[in-house]
């Protein structure tokens, strides 16, 4: 299947993943004859496809993006999520003559001082990396659910990345946290204990707390800014730019 195959038929994509399982849509992705990269942050949504790429042997790359500012507690989730699914997690690192640049020019904590100062920063850590994660691959899934945050309600079970130019398969698009939480529990899926401990939400250290009883599930995130549709720019844009399916 070539990409513009996939662009064409993305609606159609759309409509087939919607009444399949989880198992089911990840396994008719990975059975596609292109390269699929899962990127996984580690959260708890993350985990239920990490377990279940793991436990089917699905020939998914699963990527994480090692911004250098992940809490402990992350870093030691990604060894013991290869452990127990016996699968390797590629670190996707930023290169450190950006992070100097990006040092000298905001200083290395400038992400509270300005919106463009943040963007910058996961340009940076994020952004750059996930270009060398995803070099190459024609399907990217990730977690996203369209109960983490009103900017997120409209999510596809697939979408044409027309900034990547590639197919982004969202497949616990329909998962509410309730479902999630009770996947977990029945299948001993490791999670992060910050999740315990008030963070649904878990990125960078400096750049997330947790949150108060009642508000949204991403909240804490970039806490400090006042524009409702926050995001690191890793999803972001399909509304304007998307041509599949909703
Ligand atoms: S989340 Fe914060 S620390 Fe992480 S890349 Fe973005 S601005 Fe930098």
């Amino acid at each position: 299947m070539t990409v513009v195959n996939i662009i064409e038929e993305a609606e159609t994509l759309n409509a087939k993943l919607a009444p399949l399982s989880l198992a089911e849509r990840l396994s008719f992705v990975a059975g596609l004859d292109v390269r699929v990269v899962f990127t996984t942050s580690l959260g708890i949504e993350d985990q239920v496809i990490t377990a279940e790429i793991g436990n089917h042997r699905l020939p998914i790359d699963v990527v994480t993006l090692q911004t250098g500012r992940l809490f402990p507690e992350t870093l030691a989730l990604i060894d013991e999520t290869e452990s127990q699914y016996d699968i390797h997690i590629t670190r996707y690192e930023p290169e450190q003559a950006d992070i100097a640049a990006y040092a000298a020019k905001y200083g290395m904590n400038g992400f509270y001082e300005s919106v463009e100062a943040r963007h910058a920063c996961c340009g940076v850590r994020k952004l750059k990396p996930l270009a060398r994660a995803l070099a190459g691959a024609t399907i990217w899934i990730t977690g996203l659910r369209r109960g983490q945050s009103a900017n997120r309600a409209e999510t596809p079970f697939a979408e044409y990345d027309a900034e990547r130019h590639l197919l982004k398969i969202n497949p616990l698009a329909d998962w509410d946290i309730e479902t999630i939480k009770s996947y977990v529990a029945d299948n001993s899926v490791p999670v992060n204990p910050l999740h315990a401990r008030g963070y649904p939400s878990i990125g960078c250290e400096p750049c997330t707390r947790a949150i108060k009883p009642g508000e949204p599930e991403r909240a804490g995130r970039w806490w400090w800014e006042q524009d409702e549709k926050r995001e690191c720019g890793l999803h972001v844009g399909e509304e304007a730019t998307a041509v599949a399916a909703r």
